[in-house]
């Protein structure tokens, strides 16, 4: 793949990766990485840029929607905001001859570390005690709606799976994503129903839905939060 630049009329610019391939059409892909196009050998440099011309206000849009929608990486320094059942709180840094346990109070939550500026030594720490936080959190709201459909209480496991924030396996294991900790309470139960609905209904059939909507009636307005979210969960 190389890159290029394509000039636009107004003197602004887009870079582009492109990749010639034995095909037809021209093809776009706009992603995280920027914009990708797939063009057919034979069709010529001049001729791929026209095509793109025509379409530059589109590319410009979601290129425009993805950076808006892409948080930035988390700073691991004092000071730094994070986000706890969906309010975000205060990371503090305090250097100290011993590693101590992390204490959370009034939206603080206080590191006192041997090392402070290795941010890979800062962001460990933090991940541990966000998933020490998840575990008994994630129990209580899965005994309050295991009660609820009327099921007995699975086993609960966190997980850190990069794509999925929950899942049911046929021995009645539930994993729940450690980061939806992040989240407020509202998505956190929608994906905990979402999993406990999957005990009786092992399929997103309709059947599925509907028991996901007895037990969780607003659960389509946490699964439209739930993916506005993930890229920021995922800061973590
Ligand atoms: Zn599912």
């Amino acid at each position: 793949m190389s890159q290029y630049q394509l000039a636009l009329p107004d003197g602004e610019h887009i870079c582009y990766q492109l990749e010639r391939r034995s095909r037809r059409t021209i093809g776009l892909k706009i992603g995280a990485s920027g914009l990708i196009v797939h063009a057919p050998k034979r069709i010529s440099q001049p001729q791929l840029e026209s095509a793109l011309l025509q379409k530059a206000e589109w590319i410009r849009k979601k290129l425009d929607q993805i950076s808006a929608n892409q948080p930035s990486p988390l700073q691991w320094v004092d000071g730094a905001e994070l986000h706890f059942l969906g309010n975000p709180i205060q990371l503090k840094l305090s250097r100290d001859a011993a590693n101590r346990k992390p204490q959370f109070e009034q939206g603080v939550l206080h590191l006192r570390l041997t090392e402070i500026d290795d941010a890979e030594f800062v962001s460990a720490r933090v991940t541990q005690w966000y998933k020490k936080a998840a575990l008994p959190d994630f129990v209580r709201r899965l005994e309050l709606y295991a009660n609820r459909l009327g099921v007995t209480l699975p086993r609960l496991f966190l997980s850190s799976a990069q794509t999925r924030w929950g899942s049911c396996n046929s021995k009645r294991e539930i994993r729940i994503n450690w980061r939806l900790i992040q989240a407020h309470p509202h998505v956190i139960n929608y994906v905990i129903c979402h999993e406990l609905a999957h005990l009786k209904e092992m399929n997103h059939s309709s059947r599925f839905w509907q028991l996901v909507e007895s037990l969780y009636p607003e659960y389509r307005e946490a699964e439209r939060i739930l993916k506005q979210l993930s890229p920021h969960l995922h800061r973590l």
